[in-house]
């Protein structure tokens, strides 16, 4: 074997007994491991050594301190893990390590961008012509829509903001729940529509926009709602915030991170309502989809604005007629080919295996949150999703309790602040996690109020 087989066949050992360790790791790294990180602290080589001795650091020093979102047991933020065939296909691309550019860079990559924004508008039933373009993350995805709204608004009134900048434009005003997800800010934050300036629509006690508390809307307002609250899991009234937007003329963004993917269950599309009258959308594939991270999609129903928001304008950039340039739709222009994995598991699960995805990871939840109260803790949500938000008889107890249950290392959880106090955060958001893993998380609570 030539010594790059014998690496990666090394890698895949390795990587291979990762994965088998999940089922009886703990949740998350005891104090060795993450003691042990030290080794990482050393000054720049100043030459060769062993690729070996580097997979075999990572392996022994890194695994034993990452956070095993694989498993079933790790219930923190809105994580995920990741579907074998996912991975599968993410490291065979990985050894084509192609640049998802240009169709002329990749034919094999942009041909597979193509048919999964296809199936994704598909899948998520969104207007026909939407355009799809494949991000890190929803936080690129959210400046990504935001840019494009901000254009298209621009453009409306004369003003050709790409060109001529925000100085002296016409000003425009950015509408967003006082519950919106802080990327949302600091998107507006970075595009120049400023984070302060925000006009604030105040939130019910689960999170959602209230519709009623909507400012009077106009032609020059970027409405962002929100599918999926990151504590409670709530999604705003899409159909009231589209249907007053929508007679203003002004343009909705939803952030849809982990909740747009409720579109792919006939049980679960009604938190939805409405959603296909906005604009654009922001999706994780590594959130309800468990594709790998990193994997984000910008989704604009104008597949025009979003390429024109994208363009570089570089005439030196052989664009392909009759193909399709990935970069036409994304911020970035090399990319990696982060599609092959969303095209892997659509192509393995189907339509049907994404609803029985959905469907399990919000029938978990509600087993876990309904076997939770029985044992007297207390359910500070309404669990709509697969988002659980928990309390003890006081925020001491909660965090105490909270302190515990992370120190037990049985499944991990992680805390948020929840209309002003202390809460304990689950997230099932990982395909992963199965009935014997919710009765264990039952389990770690009861045992860790018992410590107390
Ligand atoms: C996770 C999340 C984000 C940020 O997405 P990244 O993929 O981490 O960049 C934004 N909004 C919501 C609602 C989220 O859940």
């Amino acid at each position: 074997m030539d010594e790059e087989r014998a690496l990666l066949k090394c890698a895949f050992d390795y990587a291979s007994e990762y994965l088998k360790s999940l089922p009886t790791r703990r949740a998350y790294p005891d104090e060795r491991a993450l003691n042990n990180l030290k080794i990482f602290n050393e000054p720049l080589p100043e030459g060769k050594s062993d690729p070996f001795d580097m997979l075999r650091m990572l392996h022994e020093f890194g695994g034993p301190a990452t956070a095993p979102t694989m498993g079933g047991r790790y219930f923190g933020f809105v994580n995920g893990g990741a579907f074998p065939a996912a991975l599968a296909a993410k490291w065979l691309a990985s050894a084509w390590d192609q640049n998802a550019a240009l169709y002329v860079m990749s034919p094999v990559v942009n041909k597979i961008e193509e048919v999964t924004e296809a199936w994704l508008i598909d899948l998520l039933a969104l207007p026909a012509q939407t355009a799809a373009g494949f991000v890190s993350g929803t936080s690129t995805a959210l400046a990504a829509g935001f840019v494009t709204a901000r254009n298209s608004l621009l453009m409306r009134k004369g003003w050709d903001v790409s060109a001529r900048g925000l100085f002296n434009a016409p000003e425009l005003r950015v509408v967003a729940g006082e519950q919106a997800h802080s990327m949302v800010f600091k998107a507006l934050a970075y595009i120049g529509l400023g984070r302060d300036r925000v006009e604030m629509v105040p939130a019910d006690e689960q999170g959602r926009i209230v519709a009623e508390k909507i400012p009077p809307l106009d032609d020059n307002c970027l409405v962002i709602a929100q599918a999926g609250n990151v504590n409670s899991g709530a999604f705003d009234p899409l159909d009231d915030i589209c249907n007053l937007a929508g007679s203003a003329g002004a343009w909705v963004h939803i952030d849809g991170a982990f909740g747009l993917w409720a579109a792919g269950s006939r049980n679960k599309r009604h938190l939805l309502h409405g959603y296909e009258k906005a604009d654009s959308w922001a999706l994780d594939a590594h959130k309800t989809l468990n594709a790998p991270y990193d994997s984000g999609v910008i989704l604009c129903k104008d597949a025009a604005k979003l390429s024109a928001a994208m363009q570089s304008g570089g005439s030196y950039l052989p664009f392909t007629e009759n193909q399709r340039d990935g970069s036409e739709f994304t911020p970035e222009l090399g990319r990696r080919a982060r599609a092959i994995e969303i095209w892997a598991i659509l192509k393995t699960i189907g339509r049907a295996g994404v609803e029985q995805l959905v469907d399990q990871l919000c029938d978990r939840t509600q087993a876990l949150a309904a076997a939770l109260k029985d044992n007297g803790f207390t359910i500070l949500n309404e669990v709509v999703f697969n988002q659980i938000l928990v309390a003890d008889k006081s925020p001491a107890a909660t965090r105490s309790l909270l302190k515990n249950i992370q120190q037990g290392g049985r499944i991990w959880c992680g805390e948020t602040i929840w209309r002003g106090d202390p809460a304990i955060r689950i997230s099932v958001c990982s395909f992963a996690t199965t009935p014997e893993d919710v009765e264990l998380a039952v389990k770690a609570f009861c045992v860790a109020r018992a410590l107390r």
